[in-house]
């Protein structure tokens, strides 16, 4: 059996991996067709196993800010990679990611190395638990912490796209100390905390949603969260697994001014390798075991390979602060050019975008929440998503997901896509 193509990957996978798959969103669902299997990337470009080149705004969904196998990355991983791929005892490279890091991001004194953005989340919230002795946390419709049983409710990203009400399996004795409100809605969170006064352990938000495509917070949401938290002894965590290190280098923290109790990071703090990480202030990070009883461990965390190529990108940032300012102007034109190009096929559009996160929704009405972003014409993005596909464009196959805009792409990317979308846009009308 020749597997060479697509096609053929993708049926023999669906024998062997549930839905051909191994995360739900990458099956194309949503849009229909066949997902194309990558060979191999460089750049700003995915190479396919058909033989086709996409410009890429997926970026593996974040950590590929600076554009696919970054030369420093590379080395930096060949290079150690002979000294053995993993000890399960401390090494000199863990304090040297902890030391960048905490220089990097506000308010963070301390910091734990784990394996994903899944279980950054998770041990944020059993730490907040554990450190207020409540049990109750608050999390946003659409937002995406990971697929830990209390996250599984009212769950932006694939949860969303897959239009899954309740997920069968996460028990309701987990799901009742979840408590949601609406993105941007101070006052369903107000009358949360008044509902159970002394039950509340924490509010984890995503400072920026990516997880019901790009949604900003309203002017003083973030400061009127921060405000609550601070009034009833509630932790206020900041989910910067897509955030972090991609809208500066402090993250939302930075760029809002906000102090959050606890940061949850993940995706590029890998640099393309599984890794994943929470942090805060000592006075709570130390209530994480060994030092106090809140248990939380990983095999394979701190691995020297994937903190190889955590640093080595996290370093480039660090060191080259002219990056975002960069990402900024590239997004900028990006949203603009996409605004006019789609406009002028007649077609309605919202672009949100902050930083080099970004989204279009096909709809006159403006999105800031959950209901909004799913009030969007999906079909018209279906058609749209497979115009851009067919000219090269990889766009990510859910209106509940951000595109990622890389340094890598050059203004010859960016005006192929905005002559890409305004084909795809006539295309999708009809
Ligand atoms: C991707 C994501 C997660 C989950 O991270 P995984 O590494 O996929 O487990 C959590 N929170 C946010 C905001 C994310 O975007």
């Amino acid at each position: 059996m020749n597997l060479t193509n697509s096609k053929q990957l993708f049926q023999h996978a669906q024998q062997i991996i549930p839905g051909g798959v191994n995360s739900p969103v990458r099956a194309f669902k949503n849009v229909g067709g066949t997902p194309p299997f990558i060979r191999h990337a460089k750049g700003a470009y995915l190479f396919d196993e058909d033989g086709n080149q996409y410009i890429d705004y997926v970026n593996s969904w974040g950590p590929m800010i600076l554009g696919h196998a970054y030369e420093p990355v590379i080395a930096a991983i060949r290079e150690k990679v002979s000294g053995s791929s993993s000890f399960g005892a401390p090494t000199a490279l863990e304090n040297k990611m902890a030391d960048l890091i905490i220089g990097m991001v506000p308010h963070i004194e301390m910091i734990r190395m784990v394996n994903s953005g899944t279980e950054a989340c998770m041990s944020a919230i059993r730490l907040a638990r554990g450190y207020t002795g409540k049990n109750k946390f608050i999390k946003f419709e659409g937002c995406y912490h990971g697929h830990a049983d209390m996250f599984l409710v009212n769950a932006g990203s694939g949860v969303a796209t897959l239009h899954i009400q309740q997920v069968p399996g996460v028990p309701e004795a987990v799901a009742q100390d979840t408590l949601t409100a609406p993105y941007n809605n101070l006052t369903k969170v107000e009358e949360l905390v008044a509902a159970y006064p002394d039950e509340m352990a924490a509010i984890i938000v995503e400072p920026v949603a990516g997880n019901m495509g790009c949604v900003l917070p309203n002017n003083g949401f973030l400061k009127g969260l921060r405000k609550i938290c601070d009034d009833h002894h509630i932790l206020l965590i900041f989910d910067e697994v897509m955030t972090g290190f991609r809208l500066a280098q402090g993250g939302a923290q930075e760029l809002f001014g906000i102090k959050a109790d606890l940061v949850t990071f993940g995706k590029i703090i890998g640099g393309g390798m599984p890794v994943g990480a929470f942090a805060g202030p000592k006075e709570i990070m130390e209530h994480i075991a060994p030092a106090g009883k809140v248990y939380q461990a990983g095999t394979l965390s701190g691995n020297p390979i994937a903190m190889t190529a955590g640093y080595a990108l996290l370093k480039a940032l660090h060191d080259n602060p002219g990056i975002y300012t960069r990402l900024e102007e590239k997004a900028t034109y990006l949203e603009k050019g996409l605004k006019e190009a789609i406009g002028s096929e007649g077609i309605l559009n919202q672009v949100n975008r902050c930083g080099s996160m970004m989204s279009v929704f096909f709809t006159e009405y403006p999105v800031t929440d959950f209901v909004s972003s799913s009030g969007a014409n999906n079909e018209l993005f279906k058609n749209f998503f497979h115009g851009m596909l067919d000219q090269g464009i990889y766009l990510p196959p859910s209106s509940f997901e951000s595109w990622f805009i890389s340094d890598a792409l050059t203004t010859e990317d960016l005006d192929k896509t905005i002559n890409a979308s305004k084909i795809a846009a006539e295309k999708a009308k009809s």
